[in-house]
């Protein structure tokens, strides 16, 4: 067996989690250049910037949500793969009790929560033979958020905003477009797709997340599809959906496309989008030790350059305090683009506690409260027999997945706000309005930031949902976010949306 094999996974995760490649942060340093100062897309990329370097410093998760650990392993003649997978397997479950992996895995009959990321199907772990002497182990953690804004389509099809797309290379740009457009902001943009034209349903996604592999700055080698990437990348910023979807010159970081070969009758495109949170990395290993030889998509021996010279978050001297538990008075005076800090109580809550609130009294008063949709990595430390918790990773979660449930629960408990990200619906909007609450834009991935915003977990609710879903009860300073949907009817996200929407039409494809 190859003694160092485990501890060389295990590098490899943490390395992955906390420490963004080089490529993705030169993409990231060209993409603040790009935004002019001031500008709610500037202070988002700010921000970023600064979780960037703070997560490398401190060896904490880039983002809370550490996605769907997938590996791709390349092994020569005679490797033993049921022994490596095992050994994959505990080294995700040491990742998470180290707190560098958040408990992801999640039983989807019964909703619990497996709490070491191990279940079935999780991790992935897809296996290749090569003629080299060496293994390789490539790694991508590729949250939910950007999961979920992943699509497929199949052509000929018509396309809001840019007409039929055909069986061409037109109608395949057409279909890229239009999933970075109905991406807007919910997969923390700035992001990059990887794309697959042709296979069939499941060889096409698999083939577009594996274009994801690829750095950012490569040229594909097929001339067309180099062309096309090119071409894609010229075009798609001036959708001007920007950082986060608050409108700016960077929407995108890279598109790198594939092509399968399909049958006759079928003709998709898979767009497998990711965040700017593009967490990828990768080990050449010994094959008879499993001691790395080298790294992918870095080289150790190069410092790390930060994104920053200095602090990030700079204030302007405009932003307003806010101190929760806040009044009705409070909301009514903010409106779209104010930006605020808010100090006090906030209480997590996502998916489950949504969904329990809606069937449930809430365990605690949420009158005048400040709700997160924030899924955090949180650890238990026990000293002296007395437990404690410390959150390690905290940004926002994508809220458009509580719409069904936003507008009620405000309406019942006397939720003041509401803070995510990407925005929500019109049916919250109407009941921000109707109810005296607003909708706050927290920096999508940021959760190095953020956790330093947390000065105190003061209790725990509904820890049966396993840690990201439970509802945790925080105090915070001067937490910042962007006021994106007011209680006058004002949304930033309906205007880009319909914005972008109007630059599709005439980007002439
Ligand atoms: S940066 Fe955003 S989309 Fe990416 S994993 Fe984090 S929360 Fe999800």
């Amino acid at each position: 067996m190859l003694p160092s094999f485990f501890d060389s996974v295990l590098q490899l995760i943490v390395k992955t989690s906390t420490d963004l490649p080089p490529d993705v942060r030169a993409a990231m340093k060209t993409s603040l250049v790009a935004e002019p100062t001031a500008t709610r897309a500037s202070q988002a990329l700010t921000i970023i910037a600064q979780n960037i370097d703070l997560a490398a410093d401190a060896e904490g998760a880039i983002c809370q949500d550490t996605g769907m650990p997938t590996f791709e392993v390349k092994v020569p003649l005679g490797a033993n793969q049921i022994w490596m997978r095992q050994q994959i397997r505990e080294a995700v479950a040491e990742a998470t009790r180290r707190g560098k992996l958040r408990p992801n895995s999640v039983d989807s009959i019964t909703g619990k929560n497996s709490g070491d990321n191990l279940g079935p199907g999780t991790p992935i772990i897809h296996f290749d033979q090569w003629e080299k002497p060496d293994v390789e182990v490539k790694l991508i953690l590729k949250g939910g958020g950007c999961e979920n804004t992943n699509a497929q389509y199949a052509l000929p099809i018509e396309l809001p905003h840019l007409g039929r797309a055909d069986r061409t290379l037109d109608g395949v740009k057409k279909c890229i477009l239009h999933a970075v457009w109905q991406a807007q902001g919910k997969g923390c943009s700035p992001g990059a797709v990887g794309v697959c034209i042709g296979g069939d349903r499941t060889s096409g996604y698999t083939h577009a997340k594996e274009q994801l592999f690829r750095t950012l700055d490569d040229v594909n080698s097929d001339s067309r599809l180099a062309e096309l990437e090119a071409s894609i990348m010229s075009t798609v910023n001036n959708l001007e959906i920007g950082p986060m979807g608050f409108g700016g010159k960077v929407t995108l970081i890279g598109c790198k496309v594939a092509a399968l070969n399909r049958l006759p009758a079928s003709f998709f495109v898979s767009v497998a989008y990711d965040c700017w949170a593009f967490r990828r990395l990768g080990v050449v290993l010994d094959a008879s030790t499993g001691a790395i030889k080298s790294w992918l998509y870095r080289d150790p021996s190069h410092p790390i350059i930060p994104m920053l010279d200095q602090a990030g978050f700079t204030r302007t001297g405009r932003e307003i305090a806010l101190k929760a538990p806040l009044t009705e008075q409070d909301v009514r005076a903010l409106k779209v683009g104010d930006v605020v800090m808010v100090s006090g109580r906030m209480f997590t809550g996502r998916d489950a506690v949504h969904s329990h609130l809606m069937k449930h009294t809430p365990p605690v008063d949420l009158n005048g409260s400040v709700l997160y949709h924030c899924g955090p990595v949180v650890l238990k430390e026990e000293q002296d027999g007395v437990v404690a918790w410390r959150v390690t990773a905290a940004g926002p979660t994508t809220s458009i997945r509580e719409e069904p449930y936003q507008g009620e629960i405000i309406k019942r408990y006397g939720v003041r706000a509401v803070i995510g990200k990407g925005g929500m619906g019109a049916k919250t909007l109407a009941a921000l309005k109707e109810h005296g609450a607003v909708y706050l834009n927290a920096i999508g991935g940021a959760a190095q930031f953020y956790a330093r915003s947390i000065k105190k977990v003061d209790g725990v609710s509904l820890l049966e949902f396993g840690t990201p879903e439970a509802m945790w009860h925080l105090t915070v300073e001067d937490f910042p976010a962007i006021v994106t949907m007011d209680a006058h009817g004002n949304s930033l996200h309906k205007d880009i949306e319909q914005e972008s929407g109007q630059h599709l039409e005439t980007i002439g494809v």
